[in-house]
């Protein structure tokens, strides 16, 4: 049974789409990002949507009495104002924390920490994500790793 289940945010829980001089994109450069968070701080994440079926799915791990984490790389505290702010306001007293790292090597390692600490198998640990190569290296790792596409096997 999953005790402990870890979503990443862009592209998982949140459908990325930002205003940039009067469009709507669902991305840009890392330098641009960098500035676009200096710029919009904490409602950087304002246009942002939950993706529905990964916020079942949240849901349903909830009442199954899983500890939910967010798990994000994030590269300023700009962006993780805002990454809080939006998990804040469409996910409220959901999840336990929101966990921002420097990168995606840092995501695994501060799963198995959390599970050692809290005494839960990794096997009962779930990283949700919508990088393939993490879903694999968490499957690797011997915890379920979910990518977004399977999610509508996993409620049924
Ligand atoms: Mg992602």
């Amino acid at each position: 049974m999953i005790r402990l289940a870890f979503f990443d945010m862009d592209g998982t829980l949140c459908a990325p789409r930002f205003y940039v001089n009067g469009k709507t994109v669902g991305g840009m450069s890392d330098e641009a990002w960098l500035a676009f968070c200096a710029k919009n701080g904490e409602d950087s994440y304002r246009f942002c949507k939950p993706v529905p079926l990964v916020a079942e799915y949240v849901e349903e791990l909830k009442n199954h009495g899983a500890k939910l984490y967010v798990l994000s790389s994030s590269n300023s505290e700009a962006e993780n104002a805002a990454k809080r702010k939006f998990v804040a306001q469409n996910f409220a007293g959901v999840f336990e924390e929101v966990i921002t790292v420097s990168g995606d090597a840092e995501k695994l390692p501060v799963i198995r920490k959390i599970a050692e600490k809290t005494g839960v198998k990794l096997e009962d640990c779930e990283l949700v994500e919508d990088t393939y190569s993490l879903v694999l290296q968490a499957i690797v790792a011997g915890m379920k790793g979910t990518h977004v596409s399977h999610i509508y096997c996993s409620l049924n």
